[in-house]
């Protein structure tokens, strides 16, 4: 068996509350409200990914599938500058798909699979996991098979991680009613979406939410080996930083 590696977030405050990062071999959930930089992250470690092991990467590409469009090829750039990379040689270990519904987000793991039999790749994105299950599954009586076929894609992803090394990174959504249908109730508290399936099949689940100015705080929650720690980082035009 590989050996679990840490892929750094470029923060060296919440890599340490990771022990060191994003890690191989299981499925890590980063959940948190719109504009807490979810797909920011998801960024950082598509560059991160492909540094050499001594400097906290992964020594392989990145595979992204975005659900909401917002992956931005210029921003790995302004990354890779961070960390005095070659800009093209970045861009070209990121292979990217936009998947348009849960099918097609499916269909996109086979490929995936066969692309991480034939070369290294080190981690794994679906940003966001749960958006294209939200609008194709959004009735009350539909919640049963949602949470069925999203635990299917779950476990498919799983053994993706197994079978390759791969640090799969999911990101998750926060909503008033994550049983989906059109009522919250009044507890006027938000939760990530997917349930007990969700909740499962991450091995680390990270929060995060605004802080102070343009701070942002991540927590650890209910992680079987790590304590419920927090950390400060920011989003800076060089990515992720303290
Ligand atoms: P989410 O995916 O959680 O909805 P994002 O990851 O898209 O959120 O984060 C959006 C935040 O990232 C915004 O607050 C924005 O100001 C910040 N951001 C995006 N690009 C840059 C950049 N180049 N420099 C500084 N901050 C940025
Ligand atoms: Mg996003």
């Amino acid at each position: 068996r590989r050996d679990t590696i840490y892929i750094s977030t470029g923060s060296s405050e919440l890599d340490n509350i990771l022990q060191g990062g994003i890690e191989t071999g299981s499925i890590t959930e980063i959940y948190g409200e719109f504009r807490t930089g979810k797909t920011q992250l998801c960024h950082a470690l598509c560059v991160a990914c492909q540094m050499p092991l001594e400097n906290g990467g992964g020594e392989g590409k990145a595979l992204y599938i975005d659900t909401e469009g917002t992956f931005r090829p210029q921003r790995l750039l302004q990354i890779a500058e961070r960390f005095g990379m070659n800009g093209p040689d970045v861009l070209d270990n990121v292979a990217y798909a936009r998947a348009h519904n849960t099918e097609h987000q499916s269909e996109l793991l086979v490929a995936a699979a066969g692309m991480m039999a034939e070369s290294r790749f080190s981690l794994c994105i679906i940003d966001s996991a749960t958006a294209n299950y939200r609008t194709e599954y959004n009735g009350r009586g539909e919640l049963s098979s949602r949470q069925m076929h999203l635990g299917r894609f779950l476990r498919t992803l799983q053994r993706i991680a197994d079978e390759f090394g791969v640090a799969v990174l999911v990101t998750n959504q926060v909503v008033a009613n994550p049983e989906g249908g059109p009522f919250a109730t009044a507890a006027n508290s938000v939760k990530p979406v997917g349930g007990n399936v969700m909740a499962h099949a991450s091995t680390t689940r990270l929060h995060l939410r605004k802080g102070r100015a343009e701070s942002r705080v991540a927590k650890i929650i209910c992680s079987p080996f790590l304590p419920e720690s927090e950390a400060t980082f920011a989003i800076t035009e060089q990515g992720i930083t303290d």
